[in-house]
């Protein structure tokens, strides 16, 4: 997972780790970091065509992120339940994105989307021995 620059901002790091911890995620790895510009290019490279991509990649590199790798059985969908729909508006009452979120676009937190890429966003982030 990572908490995007919107609500490192606003303050929300405490608050969303604890939602996450006590859904049941243990925490494996967790860092205070900013991405540079190719970062962000890499990590979001599957939306390159699309037409917010520019102000994704000016959004998430505007300041830092927190990076983490969580565990639980089931836990890419469960993580997906936690945080709600991608747009706030349509996120359900008590998740992340509807307590936290800006817009569609500063949208508090982002969530692997299947065990494949969570492996590889787990090794974008950390290395071998700053996972637990
Ligand atoms: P997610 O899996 O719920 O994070 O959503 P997606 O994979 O579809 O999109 C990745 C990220 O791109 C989202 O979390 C948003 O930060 C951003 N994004 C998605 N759709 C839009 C949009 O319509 N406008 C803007 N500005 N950003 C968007």
């Amino acid at each position: 997972m990572m908490i995007k620059p919107d609500a490192i901002e606003k303050g929300h790091i405490g608050s969303i780790l604890e939602k996450v911890t006590s859904a049941g995620f243990m925490i494996k790895a967790l860092k205070l970091t900013q991405l540079t510009k190719r970062d962000a290019i890499k990590f979001y490279e599957i939306h390159k065509e699309r037409p917010f991509f520019d102000d994704l990649i000016k959004f998430m590199t505007r300041g830092p992120i927190v990076a983490a790798i969580l565990e639980k059985d089931n836990a890419v969908s469960d993580f997906r339940t936690l945080i709600g729909s991608t747009n706030p508006v349509e996120a359900a009452e008590g998740t992340i994105r509807k307590l936290y979120a800006t817009s569609v676009g500063e949208n508090a937190v982002h969530g692997s989307d299947s065990e494949e890429n969570a492996l590889i966003e787990s090794k974008f982030h950390f290395s071998g021995r700053e996972i637990f």
